[in-house]
């Protein structure tokens, strides 16, 4: 049983630090969002009135937030959390952010002798409310050890990239092909209903072909073909176009510093860009099917 400050309670944080306190560990929360705080705190969890105050007796510290200006002003701001972590506390950032943010804050934590890990996820809400979330980490085989045990309440897959920011680097990668996989997904399910068949039917075909992938197996975007997934709930919750637009922009970043060529990548992020221009950012990402869509 460890003592955890866990920040951001959002789609991932929430699910993720109810399957802590279900494993035993004593967690103290904040989260700009009391509405978060407090089904946090029905679950069982202490609530933190700043994420400095959320600190205290806390021995492992994990960070689930949108972005990577959010993560460095957290720990590495003006009065950021580095200052106020003792040595022996380790540092989890499981939120999808550049590399060179991750680098930039386990640089800032070594000078201080703290060790911190990143630990990007994949999965979705689902995988995270069942405790089945794939965490990718970057950091000192150390950290990596001594972080397994936690995100093995939280995860069923937990790998080790590399040093620090590796665990970015893979999650991103991951990102753009799903990125891919599901605008292809949309496209194909479009067609084939404009043409008369039935989604579901179609899906199943497909499922059982060379076209078979994550989005149609546990992600299907066409409304109805599967229970418990945002397209059948009017694409909220989920994972957001917003962090989605995000993630194409990561991958655009470190396809231009490593010279690699990514066509279908930058594609994707352009329709995604577009997408949250119609007005779309705080939908599913699958809801990129409704962008090809003939409007009644
Ligand atoms: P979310 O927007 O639902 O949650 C983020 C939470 O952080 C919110 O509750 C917000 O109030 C809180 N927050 C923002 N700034 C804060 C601050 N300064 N201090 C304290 N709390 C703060 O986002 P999410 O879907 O939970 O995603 C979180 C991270 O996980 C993102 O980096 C995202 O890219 C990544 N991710 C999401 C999914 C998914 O399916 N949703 C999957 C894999 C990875």
């Amino acid at each position: 049983m460890t003592n955890i400050a866990f920040i951001g309670l959002g789609n991932m944080g929430g699910p993720m630090a109810e399957n802590l306190i279900k494993a035993g560990h004593n967690l103290t929360v904040y989260d700009l969002n009391k509405d978060v705080v407090a089904k946090a705190v029905q679950a069982g969890a202490k609530k933190a009135d700043s994420a400095i105050a959320a600190l205290t007796n806390a021995k492992v510290i994990i960070s689930m937030l949108p972005n990577g200006s959010i993560v460095k002003s957290l720990y590495t701001g003006k009065n950021g959390l580095i200052n106020h972590i003792s040595k022996d506390v380790l540092v989890i950032d499981s939120s999808t952010i550049a590399a060179d943010d991750a680098r930039h804050v386990a640089t800032a934590c070594k000078l201080k002798g703290i060790n911190m890990v990143d630990a990007p996820v994949s999965g979705g809400t689902a995988a995270a409310i069942a405790g089945t979330l794939t965490f990718i980490c970057g950091g000192e085989v150390e950290a990596f050890e001594k972080a397994k045990p936690i995100l093995d309440a939280m995860g069923k897959n937990i790998f080790h990239a590399g040093a620090s920011g590796a665990g970015q680097v893979a999650k991103i990668c991951n990102n753009m092909l799903l990125a891919v996989h599901m605008i292809g997904t949309a496209e194909a399910l479009n067609m084939g209903t404009r043409q008369g068949l039935d989604a579901g039917v179609l899906s199943e075909i497909m499922k059982a072909s060379s076209g078979n992938n994550w989005s149609l197996q546990v992600y299907n975007p066409y409304p109805d073909v599967m229970p418990n997934v945002p397209s059948s709930n009017d694409y909220q919750g989920g994972f957001m176009t917003n962090l989605m637009s995000k993630d194409l922009g990561l991958a655009q970043e470190l396809a231009s510093k490593s010279h690699s060529p990514i066509p279908l990548g930058a594609a994707a992020g352009q329709l995604y860009e577009l997408h949250k221009y119609n007005g779309q950012g705080t939908k599913d990402f699958s809801s990129i099917l409704q962008m090809l869509q003939e409007k009644s």
